[in-house]
């Protein structure tokens, strides 16, 4: 019988590209799982970055653990690459995934529920459809979910009017749908959020994308980002790709200039930052952001909000036998990301799989890579190397950095290319 070592399994989550790198070796039953008899039972909540990776490495580590995760959708629509959808270079079709393979190939038992409670005592979880599981660990990766009521009259029922779009699915569809409402030479306003927040350049790629739609179809038109904060990240690179690519189109307002907003009016369709009020055509509210509700609900954030995690493990610092990861976990310095979140997850599953068999979990390591579109020819990047030190999870200085800044437009052209691939290669070794 095969068994699969803790330094092997790092290799692997290394690759993170490497997608079908790894067969279905017979590895060594956790019968012996420190617990007793019989299969210990894992029940992921979430199918996303996080989770739907989390749930795919522990059938791969131990093929003797079942494996149950719990999505409300039955395809998972990604954030990244939306953006790209909102630009015109993407269609929601291509940016959708089905669990197909997590079922019929790695034998995880998908089952399309909500987790409505966490009973960590009994170590059971309730679902919508009133069924009720038991586990030995529970892994818990829900993403984010919105503070609405930060700024006044922002609500759940505003972003039908202005739309977040920080969910990939029907608010992207309704975002895309306004800005192909507006006229030529309209306001398209973006309130950015504040820190921590999903996606640390999201919205500066959204502005891109939005900006290229405008170029082609749209030429008169502004676009105007209010921001709370004063910085952002990859700015430079950013900012040059707009000089260059869509110059005098895109208005960015640092928090101390005047970009924090107090209150929108969605009737009138008002957006009062602090210096100005803005009357704009299509706003793109995306509001502070805090742990999925499920999270909050169980007992796992602390009082800002987030999940505290053991950063070795990923187990909750508020609620042993919970692990929890991607957006709704504190991760030192790893950034809110899906390469993150994925990343997280497979050290997560190693770390259960040695603790179900009453291993100590090894050192961990984790990369960030997030690659931004500036035009669809137009990459830009920034990498991390993370490990644990007595701080936490740490970046490596030296180990990452941003794309350069004076580059060529043959690097930026290969960039744009690398960031097509990362998005192939990652959603194939998620859901494929
Ligand atoms: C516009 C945009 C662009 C982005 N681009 C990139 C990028 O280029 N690169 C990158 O690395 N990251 C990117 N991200 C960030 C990335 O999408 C997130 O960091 C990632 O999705 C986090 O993974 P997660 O598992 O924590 O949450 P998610 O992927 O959101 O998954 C959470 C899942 O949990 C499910 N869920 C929630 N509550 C329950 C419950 N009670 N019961 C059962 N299931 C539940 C949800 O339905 C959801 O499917 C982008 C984000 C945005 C908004």
């Amino acid at each position: 019988m095969n068994q699969i070592t803790r330094r092997d399994f790092l290799k692997i989550a290394g690759a993170a590209s490497a997608a079908g790198v790894l067969g279905h070796a017979p590895l060594a039953h956790a019968a012996k799982h420190g617990m007793g008899q019989g299969t210990a039972r894992v029940v992921v909540v979430g199918g996303g970055f996080g989770g739907a990776t989390c749930a795919k490495y522990l059938r791969r580590l131990d093929p003797g653990v079942a494996v149950t995760l719990i999505e409300p959708s039955s395809k998972y629509i990604t954030c990244p690459f939306s953006n790209m959808v909102l630009g015109g270079l993407r269609t929601m079709d291509s940016i959708t995934h089905s669990f197909d393979a997590l079922k019929k190939k790695h034998g995880v038992n998908v089952m399309h529920d909500t987790v409505t409670s966490i009973d960590t005592g009994a170590k059971k979880v309730k679902l919508k459809s009133g069924k009720t599981l038991a586990y030995d660990r529970l892994v818990v990766s829900p993403g984010i979910d919105f503070k609405y009521d930060a700024i006044q009259g922002y609500s759940a029922k505003a972003a039908e009017v202005m739309p977040h779009a920080w969910k990939a699915g029907p608010q992207t569809l309704l975002l895309q749908k306004k800005l192909k409402a507006m006229k030529n030479g309209g306001t398209f306003v973006m309130v950015a959020p504040p820190n921590p927040f999903r996606c640390p350049p999201g919205p500066y790629e959204r502005a891109s994308m939005i900006a290229h739609y405008f170029k082609e179809h749209k030429p008169k038109s502004k676009i105007i980002i209010l921001d709370p904060k004063d910085k952002f990240s990859k700015q430079g690179l950013f900012e040059a790709g707009w000089q260059r690519l869509y110059p005098g189109m895109i208005k960015w307002v640092a928090g101390p200039k005047g970009g924090t907003v107090k209150a929108v009016d969605v009737k009138k369709m008002i957006v009062d930052a602090t210096l100005e009020k803005i009357k704009a055509d299509v706003v793109n509210f995306i509001p502070a952001q805090t742990a999925g509700k499920i999270a909050q609900t169980s007992g796992l954030t602390d009082d800002n909000g987030w999940c505290p995690v053991d950063p070795v493990t990923f187990e909750s610092k508020m609620r042993p036998g919970v692990y929890v990861i991607g957006d709704s976990s504190i991760a030192g310095a790893l950034p809110k990301s899906g390469f993150a979140a994925s990343s997280e997850a497979k050290m997560c599953a190693a770390a259960i799989v040695a603790t179900l068999k009453g291993e100590v979990p090894a050192e961990n390591s984790f990369v960030n890579t997030c690659y931004s579109l500036v035009g669809p020819n137009y990459g830009i990047s920034v990498a991390g190397v993370y490990r644990n030190t007595d701080k936490g999870i740490t970046e490596v200085e030296g180990a990452g950095g941003v794309s350069p800044k004076d580059a060529p437009d043959s690097f930026r052209e290969q960039e744009a290319k690398y960031t097509v691939g990362w998005y192939q290669s990652i959603t194939a070794d998620i859901w494929g």
